[in-house]
């Protein structure tokens, strides 16, 4: 018996995803194909070195275990793994740190698996609370 998926998605705990998470992986064509990972700061876990092992670990398993090819690699803003927004000068300086570590993390799991393809991904939260306006844009 073989069960096996294409992908898999590393993402924040954070509950404010909830639905619009499934919307996102419906929409990339990720539903009931990924194996899913949430840790709070998500990519900031991969180029950690108190926690990098751990979160490679993840990855492993999902490679070795259902074969994936495809990594997804998601921050969000406001994120509280990253102190939230209260924790960075300005916008800027945000998306600059939670990008930086998106493409550290990238390299860190290409140089172990040269072999795997990553996309990047930032969520950004628009809004605080239950109701928030949640959006996806595409890292290069
Ligand atoms: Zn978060």
């Amino acid at each position: 018996m073989s069960h096996t998926c294409s992908s898999l998605l590393m993402h924040c705990m954070d509950f404010r995803f909830g639905s619009k998470m499934k919307e996102f992986m419906a929409e990339k064509g990720l539903m009931n194909d990924a194996d899913m990972v949430a840790f709070a700061g998500s990519a900031k876990n991969l180029v950690n070195p108190e926690t990098q092992a751990f979160a490679l670990r993840q990855i492993e398993i999902s490679k070795t275990l259902h074969e994936m090819k495809v990594v997804h690699l998601m921050n969000h803003t406001d994120c509280g793994g990253y102190g939230g927004k209260a924790a960075f000068a300005d916008e800027a300086a945000e998306y600059d740190e939670l990008t930086g570590d998106l493409k550290e993390a990238k390299n860190v799991v290409l140089a172990k698996w040269p072999d795997l393809e990553v996309k990047l991904w930032l969520a950004h939260i628009k809004e605080d609370g239950h109701e928030a306006e949640i959006s996806f844009e595409e890292i290069a």
